[in-house]
């Protein structure tokens, strides 16, 4: 895709834009659906038919080494099956096709094109073990990059005569502070060069990284609410970054509570025993998974046992959501501060 196709379609984007709502889910097809993805997804789902809006299904298998075979499938099997609908998708064409990250690549590389003319980005050999032992103030659990590469200009030089190819990084020393208003998780800042460092837009094994895909599709798909789990709560200042250099405003954010198993552990893809195929082969109803989901994030009474997503949606209202998943968080995060 070239310069001028690109700027066709970043225009195309904004002459459509008509204020309607327009939210997404957007799984990575890297194996089945556990019930703490599914949960995102009913609080998705429901946050945009709560608007009257435009519900997306984005899949993205842009990571392909990490990309179970079946697996896209069987997550829109799952969905369809919970009773949460989508309007645009991998199976349901809209304006914005296509919905499959895999077969957007020309737009990643044309948007990194124009951030490699723009002077923004520059080459890097660091490994991640470089970076984690060169990082001197650590923010949360990533270290910050260092800048060891940024103004070398031999970089690409010396990996081709090495054989090797290098990562690519948006250079992020003159962002200035980055506001973001979550409307769960409340109002954040973000210095970008202290706590977050210049990050990878193209790896090493020449696939686009997930903070440029996802930035760019949701600005090209019009996507103006991103409801998501807390986990993915860094990057978002990341793909503001790159939403700026694409002249778009970035979308409303609602960064929900993750649930955590048994053992108050993150939920991975890993452990079958909590993926919805499981259950279901054990004779569980939609209707059952969908009443605990709500339960376990506060939106019904736990003594509701059964209820389906129609009529889930029908007991709430917009204020109410956005409520109880806002002490939700303040409770979850002051549960981890006390920990
Ligand atoms: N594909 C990402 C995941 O499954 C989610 C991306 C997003 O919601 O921004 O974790």
């Amino acid at each position: 895709m070239t310069e001028v196709q690109l700027m066709d379609l970043v225009e195309q984007s904004m002459r459509r834009r008509d204020h309607q709502p327009r939210g997404r889910y957007a799984p990575s097809p890297t194996g089945p659906l556990h019930l703490g993805n599914l949960r995102t997804a009913l609080l998705a789902w429901l946050h945009m038919r709560l608007l009257d809006g435009v519900f997306v299904l984005r899949m993205e298998d842009l990571d392909l080494p990490r990309v179970k075979k079946g697996s896209a499938e069987s997550i829109l099997r799952d969905l369809g099956w919970m009773g949460l609908d989508w309007d645009e998708g991998p199976d349901k064409d809209g304006p914005f096709n296509s919905y499959t990250q895999s077969q957007r690549f020309p737009i990643y590389h044309a948007v990194l094109a124009r951030l490699q003319q723009a002077g923004r980005v520059y080459a890097c050999m660091c490994s991640r073990k470089d970076v984690a032992e060169a990082a001197s103030a650590p923010h949360g659990n990533t270290p910050v990059y260092p800048g060891t590469c940024r103004s070398r200009g031999d970089v690409e030089v010396m990996a081709r005569q090495l054989g090797r190819n290098p990562s690519f990084r948006l250079n992020v020393q003159e962002s200035g502070q980055i506001d973001v208003d979550d409307e769960v998780a409340g109002h954040w800042t973000c210095h970008p060069a202290e706590e977050m460092g210049d990050f990878v837009v193209l790896r090493a094994d020449g696939l686009h990284s997930y903070q440029l895909a996802v930035a760019v599709d949701d600005c090209l798909m019009n996507i103006t609410h991103v409801v998501r789990g807390s986990d993915l709560r860094s990057s978002t200042p990341k793909q503001m970054l790159i939403m700026q250099t694409l002249g778009f405003d970035p979308p409303r954010y609602l960064h929900v509570p993750l649930m955590l198993d048994h053992d108050g552990r993150r939920m991975s893809k890993r452990d079958g025993s909590q993926s919805l195929a499981n259950l279901r082969s054990q004779g569980v109803k939609a209707e059952t998974i969908i009443a605990n989901l709500a339960a376990s994030c506060g939106l019904i009474e736990p003594a509701c046992d059964a209820i389906s997503s129609v009529e889930l949606l029908q007991e709430l209202n917009l204020e109410k959501f956005t409520q109880i998943l806002f002490k939700r968080q303040q409770g979850s995060e002051s549960q981890q501060r006390s920990d």
